[in-house]
């Protein structure tokens, strides 16, 4: 039997429920467990704690499928599981407003490392971490039974699965991906997902409220957009009556992928500006030349994936926001957000106030945002709440 055992004292997160166990806390281990492989958690008095994906290449050495004794880490468990995730979607997917969301996220939904978005037919998934990638056909198996996807397609090129010793894998599991881009529509926008070149699963479907939100606050507003990616926020303001719209993103395919999402929706370029740059660089020139915005958004890539890269990341943020709250018109709005996960909002908020502080800026935060509600955080699992952002206004 594979087992590791806790050192004494280390059970409490899980007894608590926290899904991850460190390699610190291990004392020892029954077996000789491949990575991805199942073991049981005992206590340091040898007591039955949980059952976990084991993986010794990582700092994260076990992570929970299940703390009953009685539940074994199966097909069916996975069945059930994914059940429960997409029928709580399909619950609430009248506030959604889209027909692309995400139906499993992980550790949330009692999947450690499985991710697993919908793009209308088109199904999307990410296997993050040993003990998914252990499971892989399986799930396969689970994810095709409880959808109608036309295509299943694998996105596990991510960062990620380097901690976990594992590479990157991409590629169609099911159906003919003849045409890699699929339409959605969200908020009654169009936009053309590219599954196989976007990031992440194609779209970040996390800020489909907080888009929504610019777009119920741009009217008759100046806008730059910057980390504009294939335009959600920029497309977004221009409906929302913004008189100009300015997109900065550094990725060439992202921006004509804007481009194309314009044309799309029909809508005039003619009061968009498109710069293909570093944003760090762009905002200094804005600084440098006095041009002014009312409303700024910074929607950066995740500076601090892990906690160990938190003080470069804060360095990161405070410098954008920094120079962002110089550009502000005074009563202008910045719409700020980190989805670092070693960032919390506590110290989001910190930095900014920081930024404020140095830039001799007074302002007020007006609204808090968060990922949105088909991505939801598991109550014993604070690392799931990510995404965070403040809408801040600069006072006159
Ligand atoms: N706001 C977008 C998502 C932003 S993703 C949406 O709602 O869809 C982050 C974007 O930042 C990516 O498009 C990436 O190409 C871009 N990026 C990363 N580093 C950058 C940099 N230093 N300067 C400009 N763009 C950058």
């Amino acid at each position: 039997m594979l087992k590791i055992m806790l050192k004494e004292g280390r059970e409490k997160s899980i007894i608590r429920r926290h899904p991850w166990i460190f390699s610190g806390a291990v004392y020892k281990i029954f077996g000789e467990p491949i990575s991805g492989e199942t073991v049981e958690v005992l206590s340091s008095e040898g007591e039955f704690l949980a059952r976990a994906a084991f993986n010794l290449n990582s700092k994260i050495i076990g992570r929970i499928w299940t703390w009953e004794e009685n539940e074994q880490v199966d097909a069916l468990l996975f069945d059930t599981r994914v059940k429960k995730a997409i029928s709580t979607r399909r619950r609430l997917s009248h506030l959604l407003h889209s027909d692309a969301m995400r139906l499993v996220h992980g550790e949330s939904d009692d999947l450690p490392g499985l991710i697993l978005d919908q793009y209308g037919d088109t199904y999307v998934t990410q296997f993050l971490t040993a003990g998914v990638e252990y499971w892989k056909e399986e799930l396969i198996d689970v994810i095709l039974n409880n959808t109608e996807a036309n295509v299943l397609y694998e996105r596990s090129d991510v960062d990620i699965r380097q901690l976990e010793g594992l590479t990157s894998n991409c590629g169609l599991l099911y159906g003919s991906a003849s045409n890699n881009k699929v339409l959605i529509i969200e908020n009654d926008i169009y936009f053309d997902i590219d599954i196989i070149n976007g990031h992440k699963t194609g779209f970040y479907l996390d800020q489909r409220d907080n888009r929504f939100l610019a777009r119920n606050i741009s009217q008759g507003l100046k806008v730059l957009d910057c980390f504009s990616y294939t335009g959600g926020f920029a497309i977004n303001a221009v409906l929302g009556g913004a008189s100009s719209v300015s997109l900065v993103d550094s990725s060439s395919w992202a921006l004509e992928s804007a481009r194309d999402n314009f044309s799309r929706n029909q809508l005039s370029m003619v009061n968009v500006n498109i710069v293909e740059q570093d944003v760090f660089k762009y905002l200094r020139t804005l600084r440098d030349s006095g041009e002014t915005y009312d409303m700024i958004i910074l929607d950066p890539p995740k500076f601090a994936p892990t906690i160990t890269q938190v003080e470069q990341a804060a360095r990161g943020y405070k410098d954008i926001n920094l120079l962002a709250l110089k550009i502000l018109r005074p009563g202008g709005y910045l719409m700020t957000f980190s989805c670092s996960g070693g960032v919390s909002e506590e110290l989001f908020q910190k930095i900014i106030a920081g930024a404020a502080l140095d830039a001799g800026v007074d302002a007020v935060i007006i609204k808090r945002m968060h990922q949105a509600i088909d991505h939801p955080v598991a109550i014993n699992f604070p690392e799931g709440a990510y995404l965070k952002g403040f809408i801040i206004q600069k006072r006159q």
